[in-house]
């Protein structure tokens, strides 16, 4: 089972508690679908925008074993607001530079 580490948007923590996330991970669903049933062993906010401290979190849960990094739909789809994290393209960059091309990275969960 692979081991993810969720990064979501700081805004919405007060609306979502990621639940749909875990369920798709634990499910192998939505984004999760080409790794196969996940197990979460993180799940941080980017840290408030404009997202900078997302790039030194997923170092951190790299170093806490995750084997790839989701960014949850609430930055890439908006969810649950239909409102996408207007950073999200420069923090999937800083984060790819940050761990490397080759390190998985899932831009959306289910
Ligand atoms: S940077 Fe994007 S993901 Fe992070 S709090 Fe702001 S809108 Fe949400």
């Amino acid at each position: 089972m692979k081991k993810i580490g969720v990064i979501r948007c700081q805004q919405t923590e007060d609306i979502c508690p990621g639940t749909t996330d875990f369920i798709a991970a634990a499910q192998g669903k939505g984004a999760f679908a080409e790794l196969g049933k996940c197990e979460v062993v993180g799940f941080v906010s980017c840290g408030g925008c404009p997202g900078k401290r997302a790039v030194a979190r997923a170092r951190v849960l790299i170093d806490r074993g995750a084997e790839a990094i989701a960014l949850a739909s609430c930055i890439t789809k908006g969810n649950p607001l239909s409102f996408p994290c207007p950073h999200r393209d420069m923090m999937l960059q800083a984060i790819i530079a940050k761990v490397g091309e080759d390190f998985p990275i899932l831009d959306y969960t289910h």
